[in-house]
């Protein structure tokens, strides 16, 4: 039997308790607050774990609890997701998460549109509350190359039945009053797009998955995976071993390592990104779509609560997994900003939060199954747009499990394809059957 162990880096309890899955309560923004699901009715925080299970979700943000709410939903029986914390403690604790079907690659036009589409409906289906705020996308465009790229992606998009056009300087700034209209040559826009909260999604789909009879547990972190022959045998625990034949890897930036447990490459590293709150305004702002600014990734939004919330990339971050919230960024987001929002240059920044962007070579997801060890599922490395795909991303883990046909194929996001190896053929593919795929529209 062949044994991987992690190189101890979980922060879990080691106590195993199954999730408390009562009433969420914080609605917005405030970073550190309600970052759990919220009080109310716990369900037996000591149990032992099963023996058995048909499928374990090692992670419990909003990929894996969207893929044990697919799986549970359609009956699959045994599911057991593990979180070495509490829902929601990586990079889906963030406040509040853009979503949008705005993208260069055809399967992310089509991975987002589903999504926005299940986004909108979550109230029904799984039937929760996410403050879904349909206030639309606007990407600033500074010049003709980047109007040239943004034209080409509406193409693709329109095709593909999402509603985005390109729109002159003093349409932007109409529906978005901060916006300086000689700051900029183009905007492309899409109605449809815009925010909910993650926080709120990891609870409703965790709370719907464990009606449907998933086990979910919090504070029980997957220290090994084991395999035998060649095949996955059972997930290790400091509460105990589990035997298994399916792992579905929902790590997000810690995915590397649990893909290593197994003896699976995931080419994913973890990137701090931040975000800021202006606070409640003296002058409230008005409802304005998620703006940004191509160029430079600066962008700003509605915060929810009389505020604006601001973000940017800072191409100063090297790569690790610190997530301490730091004002260092704030500097060049405001020279960026500064040049299409003037007014926004001197907003204050009362607080923000830290997170990582799980980031793959090519800035799009790893979603497949491992060619080398059967039944070792993942859908990770979502480099910054994980939250709004997940309820299609879901459908699509659902799938590969099941044997079913899936809405797309996704054989050109197996991790295989940074490898040389084939990955799919790829109804959408603009690459041939293996190799990177860009995502050219990313922040
Ligand atoms: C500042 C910032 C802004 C962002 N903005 C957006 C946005 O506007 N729109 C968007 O779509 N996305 C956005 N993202 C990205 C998005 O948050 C992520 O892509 C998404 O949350 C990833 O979800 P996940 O479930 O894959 O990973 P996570 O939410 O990180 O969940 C992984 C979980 O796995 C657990 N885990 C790790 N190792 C183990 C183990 N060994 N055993 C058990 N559990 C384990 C972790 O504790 C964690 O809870 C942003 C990210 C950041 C940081």
């Amino acid at each position: 039997m062949e044994r991987r162990t992690a190189q101890g880096r979980s922060t879990g309890t080691g106590h195993g308790e199954s999730v408390n899955l009562g009433r969420a309560t914080d609605r917005r923004t405030a970073p550190g607050r309600g970052a759990g699901p919220g009080p109310g009715t716990a369900s037996a925080s000591s149990a032992p774990l099963p023996e058995r299970a048909e499928v374990v979700i090692v992670g419990g943000g909003v990929l894996g609890a969207s893929i044990a709410f697919h799986l549970a939903e359609a009956g699959v029986g045994g599911v057991l997701l593990l979180e070495r914390d509490r829902p929601a403690a990586g990079s889906s604790g963030k406040p509040i998460g853009g979503v949008r079907a705005q993208f260069s690659d055809p399967l992310n036009i089509r991975i987002g549109r589903r999504s926005l589409e299940a986004w909108r409906a979550f109230g029904e289906r799984p039937g929760a509350d996410i403050g879904f705020e349909s206030v639309g996308y606007l990407f600033l465009l500074g010049d003709a190359t980047e109007r040239a790229l943004f034209e080409e992606g509406v193409a693709a998009q329109n095709a593909l039945g999402v509603p985005s056009r390109i729109i002159g300087p003093a349409a932007a700034a109409a529906l978005c009053p901060y916006l300086d209209p000689d700051g900029f040559v183009a905007a492309a826009y899409c109605p449809a797009g815009g925010y909910a909260l993650p926080r709120e999604a990891v609870t409703g789909y965790l709370r719907a998955a464990a009606r449907y009879g998933a086990d979910i547990r919090t504070h029980c972190p997957v220290t090994a995976i084991d395999t035998r022959d060649g095949a996955l045998d059972a997930v290790r625990t400091p509460r105990g071993t589990v035997r298994t034949t399916t792992v579905v890897c929902c790590a997000g930036a810690w995915s590397a390592e649990v893909g290593a447990m197994a003896g699976v490459r995931l080419p994913v590293t973890p990137l701090r990104r931040q975000i800021a709150f202006t606070g409640p305004l003296d002058t409230p702002p008005p409802r304005i779509p998620f703006t940004l600014d191509f160029a430079s990734t600066a962008y700003f939004h509605n915060d929810g609560a009389g505020g604006l919330l601001l973000g940017m990339s800072d191409p100063r971050q090297e790569p690790g997994f610190g997530r301490e919230f730091s004002r260092e960024w704030l500097e060049p987001f405001r020279a960026a900003v500064g040049r299409r929002a003037p007014a926004l240059a001197t907003m204050p920044a009362r607080h923000g939060w830290a997170g990582l962007y799980e980031t793959t070579p090519d800035n799009n997801a790893l979603i497949g199954e491992a060619a080398d060890v059967p039944r070792f599922l993942y859908a990770t490395g979502f480099s910054g747009h994980g939250f709004l795909q997940a309820p299609a991303v879901g459908e699509l883990v659902r799938d590969l499990y099941l044997g079913r046909e899936p809405f797309l194929d996704v054989g050109p996001l197996a991790a295989t394809r940074f490898d040389g190896r084939p990955a799919g053929t790829g109804e959408e593919g603009n690459v041939g059957h293996h190799g990177a795929r860009p995502e050219a529209h990313v922040i």
